[in-house]
């Protein structure tokens, strides 16, 4: 229980998806004392289950919502250069459908889209011919022409772990598995209790609260001592399936539906194309999975374009995630801002210290959660005046020094210094890890040196790794978060990884 001998901490975030983990990392370098509480894993909820695309949204152009895009434009650029190992250029192919939305509306949304966000080191956009070219890779004649515009894509998961390994690493104190309970103002602080999933309890104190619990926002205000705000979350499930990979070619669709919706196919971990999303009002965020009538809507739909039909029997993994999304009354799901809104409660007076004040974020996206993370310390200033300013704008995350920020160039320094190990495997570190796959792989020059393998391009040294240094614990966070290795491999190898992670976190235990 709370000692009041241990001194408060400045902030105190419930919550490590992205938000959380952006806004850690931020306040820890401004100098602020920081506790991040995770309830699960780091990006167990919403912020791995994402398109991970790091755009503008194109289609939101459509629901003017001009500030969103050029705001997440602008970041897009910031990321390229921040994070180059897991934040990359793809190419978008929109094949022209005249009936649903006219070449010139197309062209002027891309005219826009190439500028609002200022300069990019992007190509701009252009019209192609997709019959007979690369560009139509995949898909059937009938499409004869389209646009291409540039955006990016993002590993989601590791970029909330980056950010969580940068804010420790700038001293703040990231609990995973470790659940906010309860909280309460108490002499203009917040107590806070804390309990793991070991079942101890402790409280500690705080000076600001941030309640970055994503689908759980709502749920975290009405059972802490604050005065009820006026917002409400939407809960909208996404879904996406896998299917192996529906072109050769680098580059993504755009596919539009006749119900004006848009959907996504892009390379997906070389092997993989990814495909969606749906938008599914929900109840229950608490446990999303994908229906039947999602993989038909997913699969109808890629197969109006896809010269190759795809077939029930082609989907190797589905994965659903639920937007915590601001309520701004839209009734269509797909329209519903994905914009992001504080509401901020305090002890009466004017903003100061002493106040307690409590801030919580409605939607967002993973793009602009940078700028979320300085808006929201902005909003917190007056009431931490130890705060430094502003830094995160031009600070690469960890991994992302890369010479040049060049990741095929490091790729191949990484192949002329461990020339033994395949390179496959240094693909996959290289873009996990960036600048650190030296700090995973250290002397260690042979497959014999790595340990068993484990297949899908994992060994026991990076399992290792990722359990020492960070927080992984178990096989779902090692395959599906940490890493993609889960995706090629089949159910015995998975097996494998579970039992050694269960075998290493016991001796890890028995050693404590
Ligand atoms: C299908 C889909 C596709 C998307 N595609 C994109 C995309 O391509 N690009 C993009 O930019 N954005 C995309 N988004 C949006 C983006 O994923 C979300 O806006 C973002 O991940 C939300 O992050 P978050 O940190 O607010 O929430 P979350 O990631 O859900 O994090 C909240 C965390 O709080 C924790 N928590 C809750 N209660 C407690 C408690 N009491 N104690 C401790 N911890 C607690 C939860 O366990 C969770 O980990 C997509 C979203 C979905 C669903």
């Amino acid at each position: 229980m709370i000692s009041t001998d241990t001194p408060p901490f400045d902030l105190i975030i419930v919550g490590g998806g992205i938000n959380g983990a952006g806004i850690a990392r931020d306040a820890a370098g401004r100098g602020l004392t920081v506790l991040l509480a995770e309830q699960d894993d780091l990006a167990a909820a919403t912020s791995q289950w994402s398109t991970k695309l790091i755009h503008g949204g194109l289609r939101y152009l459509e629901h003017f919502e001009f500030r969103l895009v050029a705001e997440s434009l602008a970041e897009r650029e910031i990321l390229l250069e921040e994070a180059p190992h897991l934040v990359e250029p793809l190419a978008f192919v929109l094949p022209h459908e005249p009936h649903l939305r006219p070449a010139w509306m197309i062209r002027m949304g891309l005219f826009l889209y190439d500028r609002i966000g200022g300069k990019t080191v992007l190509p701009k956009s252009f019209g192609v011919k997709l019959a007979g070219s690369r560009w139509g890779a995949g898909l059937r004649p009938q499409f004869a022409r389209g646009f291409v515009y540039a955006d990016a894509r993002v590993d989601d998961a590791r970029l909330v772990l980056e950010n969580a390994l940068d804010a420790r690493a700038r001293g703040a104190d990231v609990r995973v598995r470790t659940r906010v309970t309860a909280a309460r103002r108490d002499e203009g602080m917040w107590v806070v209790t804390l309990a793991t999933s070991d079942g101890v309890t402790t409280e500690v104190r705080g000076r600001a609260l941030v309640n970055a619990a994503g689908p759980w926002v709502k749920h975290m205000l009405d059972h802490i001592g604050a005065a009820p705000v006026n917002a409400q979350v939407r809960h909208v499930k996404g879904s996406h399936i896998v299917v192996p990979r529906v072109h050769p070619e680098e580059h993504a669709y755009i596919l539009q539906n006749a119900d004006k919706r848009i959907v996504f196919v892009i390379p997906y971990q070389d092997h993989y194309s990814l495909i969606g999303t749906t938008d599914v009002p929900v109840d229950d965020f608490e446990h999303p999975e994908i229906t039947e009538d999602e993989i038909t809507y997913l699969l109808e739909l890629a197969n109006t374009y896809l010269e190759k039909r795809l077939v029930r029997s082609d989907v190797v993994w589905t994965y659903s995630g639920v937007r915590p999304l601001y309520d701004d009354g839209t009734s269509d799901p797909s329209a519903i801002t994905r914009d992001y809104v504080f509401k901020v409660d305090a002890l009466g007076g004017a903003p100061g210290p002493g106040c307690a004040p409590v801030l919580s974020i409605f939607g967002g996206k993973i793009t602009t959660y940078r700028k979320l993370a300085e808006s929201a310390l902005a909003l917190l200033a007056p009431y931490l005046p130890a705060m430094k300013a502003e830094w995160t704008r031009t600070a690469a995350l960890p991994g992302g020094d890369l010479p040049g920020g060049d990741r095929n160039a490091w790729y191949a320094t990484l192949c002329a210094r461990y020339p033994a190990l395949p390179a496959d495997l240094l693909r996959g570190l290289a873009r996990r890890y960036g600048a650190r796959a030296v700090t995973v792989l250290g002397d260690r020059t042979t497959m014999g040196d790595l340990g068993r393998d484990f297949g899908g391009g994992l060994t026991a040294r990076e399992i290792d790794f990722v359990m020492d240094e960070e927080w992984a614990l178990t096989a779902d966070d090692v395959l599906w978060r940490r890493t993609k290795c889960g995706l090629p491999m089949s159910r015995a190898q998975r097996n494998a990884v579970a039992d050694y992670c269960a075998g290493r976190a016991l001796a890890t235990k028995a050693r404590q």
